[in-house]
């Protein structure tokens, strides 16, 4: 349950009812949003609604019955060809942000599985910001992801715009719905219908509840077969692309069963940074991480000021497997 505050109570009445709600036996985290202080109760009481200093009471067990964790409480292992997602471990799943060559995709394949990536992502379809950027190269790439599929045997990713597209996703075995597309409800509708697995990217200004949301569209389709990613937002700073939300993966893998990855390129949006965003998710809990590599950064046609190398990729793995260990082992 959530319980909105309303603007203007005094500190310590918040706190009174905190405490009084703790001495009954429930679990509460304060947060403030957008200055409004906001209690979230674990569990389901009607008590909420009697205190004055309460404006509104949210029931998200009821908003998110199919994504919430209080209905499922054991965490959700994807499988995508004996690729498993969700079991405990940290996954890799690494590629250039679009397929530009059959020799450059299957250059990278062959390098990130070699380095212990266990999924490979490539941008086809590509939505970019401006209409004269490098738009992917269509059809074309799925094929190529495609072959590098055969010739390494890792199950691929890519970014669907629009499902009159689906056609040509025959053999991509996980949809990606990017950041732009997050709200796209009819997208998201449609996706449900079908028995893809789907890679949801959170939106640069949507709230954690706005992807679960999002996910619940998906689910109410009757497609569960669902795995967030954290991306990074959109805030007041601007000394990286965005802003890593990495507390987004310790609330998310509290409030759903789902599992939940990170994108720490995107949040980064330069290559040095990449690494160190990718050791914090791993720490913070997270279920993989999803990250771009080439082979030749400074001629991608795509995003290469964020792409690392294979060498790099590779120390990224060995060193969170580390992390993973350590975490799982405290
Ligand atoms: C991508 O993965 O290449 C991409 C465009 O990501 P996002 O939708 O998170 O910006
Ligand atoms: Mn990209």
């Amino acid at each position: 349950m959530i319980a909105i505050i309303r603007k203007g109570t005094e500190e310590e009445k918040i706190i009174s009812v905190s405490d009084m709600l703790a001495e009954s036996g429930f679990t509460v985290n304060r947060f403030k949003n957008d200055g409004t202080d906001i209690l979230s109760v674990e569990g389901e009481t009607d008590m909420l609604a009697c205190f004055d200093i309460v404006e509104k009471v949210i029931d998200v067990r009821e908003r998110c019955r199919l994504s919430s964790r209080a209905d499922h409480p054991d965490s959700t292992v994807i499988d995508i060809g004996g690729v498993k997602i969700g079991d405990g471990s940290f996954a890799f799943i690494a590629g250039p942000c679009s397929v530009e060559s059959e020799e450059q995709i299957i250059t990278i394949a062959r390098a990130v599985k070699n380095a212990g990536a266990v999924m490979l992502r490539g941008g086809a379809f590509k939505p970019r910001t401006s209409p004269y950027s490098f738009q992917g190269i269509g059809e074309q790439g799925l094929k190529l992801l495609s072959a590098a599929k055969k010739e390494t045997g890792l199950p691929t990713v890519s970014e669907i715009t629009d499902i009159s597209l689906i056609e040509y996703y025959e053999d991509v075995d996980m949809l990606q719905v990017g950041a732009r597309n997050m709200q796209n409800f009819e997208l998201l509708r449609e996706l449900g219908k079908t028995d893809k697995y789907i890679l949801l990217k959170r939106g640069f200004s949507a709230t954690v509840d706005e992807l679960l949301m999002s996910a619940e569209y998906i689910m109410a389709g009757g497609n569960s077969k669902v795995i967030l990613c954290e991306r990074g937002i959109r805030t007041f700073e601007n000394s990286a692309r965005n802003t890593f939300d990495v507390s987004s993966i310790a609330v998310l893998k509290n409030r759903t069963h789902l599992p939940v990855i990170a994108d720490p390129s995107h949040a980064a949006g330069l290559a040095s940074f990449v690494r160190p965003l990718t050791f914090a998710a791993c720490a913070a809990g997270a279920d993989g991480a999803m990250i771009e590599v080439h082979n030749d950064p400074v001629h991608a046609l795509c995003d290469g000021i964020q792409a690392i190398t294979p060498e790099e990729f590779e120390s990224a793995v060995r060193v969170s497997a580390n992390i993973r260990k350590a975490v799982s082992e405290g």
